[in-house]
């Protein structure tokens, strides 16, 4: 077993540069109905209690809990209190208001009856069963108080959150705002679907894959037309495009063969390539061009993938205000053996079973073309630089990719 003194920090560096380079996004005000995702970027004080008023949690009768002390007993109906009423009569002793879920309690009353206790009456109603005072009345602020502090900046908003803010009153909310990805794939021998395969040609699948990813982590993503290897096709595609985008995202052409087309078109222009201690995805760059942040990913769609999840991924969830950036991990005993190079961080695909205690199976193998195993996968298995091999059952790190 062979230890190879900074391997960790090599990667965990690439991957503290490229969020840097990506950085914060702006905060904008957006539509609350926009924000799902996002993360809120001020405190969020209610400008209004919740609920605002006294109100029916059944449909029923308002009444005073006294008058219906003895019963049965049959009151006059003064009054029908559906929702959304804004002006109420008050409510006289002796006497009782039809009220509906969500009206508000006229003054005077104390209880509601619900219907199910009653006749049904409109204009007289009979009342089966007593109520305490205070039954069935929803108070004022119950919920929340004006001016409470109901959501803390840096909070992610779900649907439960972004439907508290709707309550609320706010039709807009500031949050950071979606970093914007521009995609490209490199590549003589790629072509389009529907486009005839011939000998030597594949499928582009990076660029679909990538932009899919940007969008699931929160991002924007454009998805450019790949281009050939050819520096000035290149540089012509990236440039026409590049202005108001947060994140250059391109793949292949960054390892070490003849017709590099990222390397040679970046190298000197604001972008370092480096190879890293990890499998997949040791060829990577990082960078600056025209004032956007670039990551270049190798072309393997394995090692492009593992990329995203290693480097861009946690960048971009940063970049939108997330605390935690991280997927989630377990530990799990592996279900079979596996082997990993020396002085490299392995990334193994891999499927976590739960149910049969904890117990991740590696699927396919190390080979980054694999790109059905990583289909099949749902999680990467983390096997440390320094560790070569594995037995089934020892105990490893799983991330999970969704
Ligand atoms: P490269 O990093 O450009 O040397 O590419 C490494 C391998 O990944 C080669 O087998 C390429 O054909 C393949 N590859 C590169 N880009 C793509 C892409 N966009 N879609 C599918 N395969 C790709
Ligand atoms: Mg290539």
């Amino acid at each position: 077993m062979v230890r190879v003194a900074n391997s960790l920090n090599a990667v965990a560096d690439h991957r503290a540069r490229i969020a840097e380079l990506v950085g914060l996004m702006p905060v904008v005000e957006l539509p609350v109905a926009d924000c799902a995702g996002l993360v809120l970027a001020a405190d969020l004080v209610a400008p209004v209690a919740l609920p605002p008023f006294d109100n029916s949690a059944m449909d029923g009768y308002a009444v005073r809990a006294a008058d219906v002390a003895d019963v049965p007993v049959v009151l006059p109906v003064a009054d029908d209190v559906p929702a959304g009423r804004t002006e109420l009569s008050p409510l006289a002793p002796g006497t009782a208001h039809r009220i509906m879920t969500g009206a508000p309690v006229p003054p005077g009353a104390d209880a509601v009856v619900q219907v199910e206790w009653t006749d049904g009456g409109t204009s007289a109603v009979r009342v089966d069963r007593g109520v305490a005072a205070g039954a069935n009345i929803r108070r004022a602020a119950d919920d929340v108080a004006a001016g409470d502090v109901v959501l803390r900046a840096g909070t992610p908003l779900g649907p439960a959150r972004l439907g508290l803010a709707a309550a609320l009153g706010f039709g807009s909310l500031p949050v950071r705002r979606r970093p914007r990805v521009l995609v490209l794939s490199t590549g003589s021998e790629l072509v389009g679907p529907g486009e005839p395969l011939r000998p030597g040609q594949i499928y582009e699948s990076n660029g679909v894959m990538l932009a899919a990813a940007v969008r699931e982590a929160g991002g924007v993503a454009e998805l450019l037309r790949f281009v050939p290897d050819d520096v000035a096709e290149f540089l012509a595609a990236v440039d026409a495009r590049l202005p108001g985008f947060d994140l250059l995202l391109t793949s292949g052409g960054v390892s070490a063969g003849a017709y590099e087309v990222v390397k040679d078109a970046f190298t000197g222009r604001g972008v370092e390539f480096t190879k890293l201690p990890m499998q997949p995805g040791g060829p990577q760059g990082s960078g600056r061009y025209r004032g956007v942040a670039v990551a270049t990913l190798p072309g393997n769609p394995v090692s492009a993938q593992v990329s995203f999840e290693v480097f861009v991924r946690p960048a971009l969830r940063g970049a939108m205000g997330h605390a935690d950036v991280e997927r989630r991990a377990v530990r799990a005993r592996l279900g079979s053996a596996l082997t990993s190079p020396a002085g490299r961080t392995q990334f193994r695909r891999g499927r976590y079973d739960p149910e049969s205690g904890r117990v991740v199976t590696p699927v396919g193998g190390p080979g980054s073309h694999l790109l059905s195993a990583l289909a099949a996968s749902d999680c990467l298995i983390e096997v440390p630089a320094d560790v070569t091999e594995l037995a089934a059952g020892d105990e490893v790190v799983v991330r999970f990719l969704q």
